[in-house]
């Protein structure tokens, strides 16, 4: 391999280290780790057919050269996605800082009390914007948020629906079509039946059970819709708006008028456009139907001292605690975009927001005026910032998009031959004059530019805003720069990020983001283009998609891909939605259950139930397999329905195991398919794959096998690989002609973070991602020698082996000294180490994951550490710490009791805070002690504003 390519800088370990590790695992080379690692029957015989390597220089010139093929013309289509302005002092400092980016999901509760502030500054600006009480920090997009709000709605029916089987949903025709598209392919499996039509000739049948509406509509009008929501409620229908969050500055927010959930997109509110997305959907409701919530609630709580902090609310309604019961299957959201919607709203503020609401409706409002004088007839009788014109009979809209175009102006464009404009934060005074031109050139008359826009407000009385919103002092403090600044710093100081240490979550696969890779999010071409611009403007997206697609069919081993899921659990639902799809189309439509090994992540059966199965689960044996035997009845008993079995590779306990050709054999011949949850693909790129293992789909998690970063708990990309008769099934857009399937509101999900993965691949290349698969199971072997000793490791393989991860057994320790491995987890954060993985896939341990990017200093440290904290455990079994108060059930211990004059146990601070020299090196000092678990529950505070007296 070159010495100036990626991989030497990725992978931690050279060859020399390797050699000391592998002596310590006691196998003569490499080849042999893995030879006794991964079964001889499904590991590849050719090397993958990649492109060549480049370097980080030679990415840096291709990436530039596709990003010069997109062409930013000013865009005016709306939909969804509006020109923003993210304010510089959140790129630079949120969204290009690898302590915002590099974070995992906030479960440890103590050391990411600083995103929880952001996100709980999200959920705020929400519930003040919106009007509503209770807000989640995060759904995957805007059509996927109506789809959650059609589910919600449904299991909230009241009893005499429930029983006359109402199942309607009236959904206005003024809605955006990828909203009403993704709800419908979540409608359909659940036997929810959508009904459009205009909302005010609609009559309420007793088979309607919610209504959804949209405000502004996709015309861009405003409805009075108080009346209809009255009626509606009358009719005992819950009603669901999609509102332009940004409009609600302005105009009356549906929490006013009776919305029970308000949902939309937080993209205007600072994040680029990246040719669709990532972006935070919002979703707020009413207090009573919190428990019915999907996604993820930050609340108040108190730590063990009485300290007030944020935590991570009623998780016990997530997929994984619930499983199939679960509200929904979200577990990676938007987090690092929430947060940066989050910051907007702080750094603007009350006014500011306010400010940039009414300079666009000035803005539209003198459009419609000028445009109207020339000749046109603008339709939206009352309208925030989108107008829609009529043009002449002389005029055909072909002629103005000439024109347009010549301007590079993309307007919107009606079937029926009507124009429209969606203004937004970017658009000038420039900007209006040409607007104008376009329509004056092509009625053949003059116009006058003009060098101001008067402020105007042509929103009716009954629909302007009187109510207040961001009062909280938050957003009314951090306006200067240098105060947001140093903001943003206080919070990202309080949370444990790649940026500090080793983060080894089992199954998360926090592997290094290179700088190289991250580096082209942040161009102008790939962060301000809208998802639906003609295709010749966005050739550089196109390339870049296709290569991406290509490289990604060529690992996995498959037929064809769709980048449209936005997280892995999104993957999965479409997956298994495609398979659903394929059996109808030859006659096997009523297949109808998935089977699911007991030890599959929680995503998994809560997918199954959203994608309209039922699941039927398998048990495991002694060692961490699939039970064969059960597996086997399991099939044959519900051979004639079986749909599909759901199966982690190598599993979620880390293992490959050896029957996995023979399970995809059970599940063919029962006539199933098979589908691969990629989630541990970090063990399988370039050695083996599941095209080749004998599987029919599979979801990748870009997030992480594909080096893209958790963001905190989101930005993902799920996208599902496909063998070829699956191929016509996978999801459909409108920008494609065909909307089947359909599971993203963008047609290509989350584009603006395709580069990272697409850099990734390009860079490490068929050596160096192959090489990585080999070091991230020698890193797992090398700490699983030493644990080993200690600790104890649940599973291995038939050889002994683990793969990428290992499950590390704490339930001995539990019994022997009341230590449980949350005690450890704590234990770990004084020691400056996010904790592994808790309680999953086994409850009672921790499951480790190294990864391939960490050095063998940091696993020797992290070694330390964890053996440090076995002598810890040893003390107080040998009874040489107290039982009641030692250093691990008191941990973590926060700097402010360290420091305290007050010091009441029995061991000293120095052990307490400063156990190693390597600590001493690199303290990570947090504020708050162990956080109290039920009280955020029993009291949810989703707010700023929440006070517990
Ligand atoms: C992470 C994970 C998922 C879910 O992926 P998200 O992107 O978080 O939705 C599913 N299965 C396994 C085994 C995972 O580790």
């Amino acid at each position: 391999m070159r010495n100036d390519l990626l991989a030497n800088r990725h992978i931690g370990i050279n060859e020399k280290e390797e050699a000391r590790m592998l002596r310590k695992i006691g196998v003569g080379s490499l080849e042999e780790l893995i030879d006794k690692t991964i079964p001889a029957n499904i590991r590849l015989k050719k090397p993958l057919a990649l492109p060549e390597a480049m370097t980080e220089y030679e990415f840096g010139q291709h990436i530039a050269e596709l990003a010069a093929k997109n062409k930013l013309y000013t865009t005016y289509i709306g939909m969804g996605w509006y020109n923003t302005i993210t304010p510089a002092v959140i790129q630079r400092n949120v969204f290009e800082n690898p302590v915002w980016y590099t974070s995992y999901t906030p479960y440890q509760t103590e050391v990411s009390q600083g995103r929880l502030e952001a996100l709980m500054n999200f959920q705020t600006a929400v519930c003040d914007l919106t009007g509503m009480p209770l807000a989640n920090c995060s759904l995957l997009d805007e059509a996927t948020a109506a789809a959650e709000a059609v589910t919600m709605m449904y299991a909230l029916r009241p009893r005499d629906m429930q029983k006359s089987g109402a199942n309607v949903v009236f959904v206005d025709e003024g809605i955006f079509p990828q909203t009403l598209a993704v709800m419908t392919t979540r409608a359909i499996p659940q036997g929810i039946e959508l009904r459009t039509g205009k909302y005010a000739e609609m009559e309420l049948t007793p088979d309607i059970f919610a209504c959804v509406l949209q405000y502004p509509n996709a015309n861009g009008n405003v409805e009075d819709y108080g009346t209809f929501v009255e009626k509606a409620h009358a009719a005992n229908c819950k009603v669901a708006v999609a509102a332009d969050i940004l409009s609600l500055a302005l105009l009356t927010p549906p929490g006013e008028w009776g919305a029970d959930i308000v949902f939309g997109t937080t993209q205007r509110l600072g994040t680029p456009m990246f040719y669709g997305g990532p972006s935070a959907a919002y979703f707020a409701t009413r207090d009573e139907y919190k428990r019915n919530m999907p996604g993820r609630i930050i609340g108040w709580s108190k730590d063990k001292y009485g300290k007030t902090c944020y935590r991570m609310a009623l998780q016990t309604r997530e997929q994984h605690i619930k499983r199939e019961k679960a509200t929904s299957n979200i577990c990676t959201a938007q987090a690092l975009l929430a947060t940066m919607a989050g910051f907007y709203a702080v750094y603007h503020g009350p006014e500011g927001i306010r400010n940039i609401a009414e300079r666009i409706h000035s803005i539209a409002t003198y459009l419609e005026k000028s445009i109207n004088e020339l000749g046109y007839r603008q339709a939206n009788t009352q309208y925030f910032g989108t107008l829609r014109f009529e043009l002449p009979d002389t005029i055909s809209a072909q002629q103005i998009r000439t024109i347009a175009l010549s301007k590079e102006v993309n307007l919107r464009y009606f079937k029926n031959g009507d124009v429209g404009m969606s203004i937004d934060e970017t658009t000038d005074i420039a900007a209006v004059n040409v607007l104008i031109s376009i329509f004056a050139i092509a009625a053949g008359k003059d116009y006058s530019k003009t060098n101001e826009i008067p402020e105007t407000c042509t929103i009716p009385q009954s629909l302007q805003r009187r109510s207040t919103y961001l009062t909280h002092e938050v957003f009314n403090k951090y306006h200067t720069e240098t105060e947001m600044m140093r903001y943003i710093k206080r919070l990202d100081r309080k949370d444990i990020s790649l940026t500090h240490s080793m983060i080894s979550l089992g199954s998360c696969t926090m592997k290094l983001n290179a700088a190289a890779e991250m580096l082209p999010l942040s161009r102008p071409e790939f962060m301000n283009m809208h998802p639906l611009v003609p295709e010749d403007q966005a050739e550089g997206y196109r390339e870049l998609i296709h290569n991406l697609s290509e490289e990604l069919k060529i690992i996995t081993g498959f037929a064809g891909v769709s980048l449209q899921p936005n997280s892995g659990a999104a993957g999965e639902y479409t997956g298994l939605r495609v398979i659903r799809a394929y059996q109808e189309s030859i006659g096997q439509g009523h297949r109808n259950k998935i089977l699911i090994p007991a030890s599959a992540h929680g995503t998994n059966p809560a997918s199954a139930i959203q994608a309209g199965f039922i699941t039927v689960t398998c048990a495991c044996d002694e060692h961490g397999n699939v039970d064969m035997s059960d597996l086997r009845a399991k099939a044959e008993e519900n051979k004639e329905y079986l749909a599909a079995l759901m199966i982690t590779y190598p599993s979620t306990h880390g293992i490959f195991e050896t029957e996995i050709v023979e399970i995809c054999h059970i599940i063919h011949a029962c006539g199933a398919q098979v589908y691969m949850d990629g989630a541990n693909m970090n063990a399988q790129v370039g050695l083996t794959n599941p095209g080749f293992i004998g599987a029919d789909v599979c979801h990748l998690n870009l997030h992480k096998t594909f080096a893209s970063p958790h963001g905190g708990g989101g930005p993902g990309v799920g996208p599902i690989c496909v063998a070829e008769h699956l191929v016509p099934f996978l999801p459909g857009h409108e920008l494609f002609g065909n909307t089947a399937n359909e599971v993203a509101a963008a047609p290509f999900g989350s584009a603006g973070i395709l580069p990272i993965t697409y850099g990734y691949i390009r860079m490490m290349g068929t050596e160096g991602l192959t090489r990585a698969t080999k070091i991230a199971i020698l890193n797992a072997n090398y700490l699983a020698a030493y644990f080993n000793e200690t600790y104890g490791i649940v599973y291995r393989g038939a050889n002994g082996f683990v793969g990428h991860e290992m499950i590390l057994e704490c339930r001995k320790v539990h019994e022997e000294t009341g230590i449980s491995e949350n005690d450890i987890a704590k234990r770990l954060m004084d020691y400056g180490y996010h904790a592994p993985t808790l309680s999953f896939p086994v409850h009672g341990t921790l499951m480790i994951e190294p990864t391939e990017s960490e050095s063998l200093a940091e696993l020797d440290n992290f070694i330390t550490v964890m053996l440090t904290i076995w002598k810890e455990i040893q003390e107080v079994k040998e009874g040489k710490a107290d039982k009641e108060d030692n250093v691990l059930v008191n941990a973590p211990h926060p700097e402010y009791e360290v420091v305290s004059d007050k010091w009441n146990h029995c061991y000293s601070r120095e052990k307490a805070a400063y156990p190693t020299e390597s600590v001493r090196e690199n303290k990570f000092w947090i504020n708050v002690a162990r956080v109290d678990n039920t009280l955020g529950d029993r009291k949810l505070l989703p707010t700023c504003y929440g006070c517990f007296d």
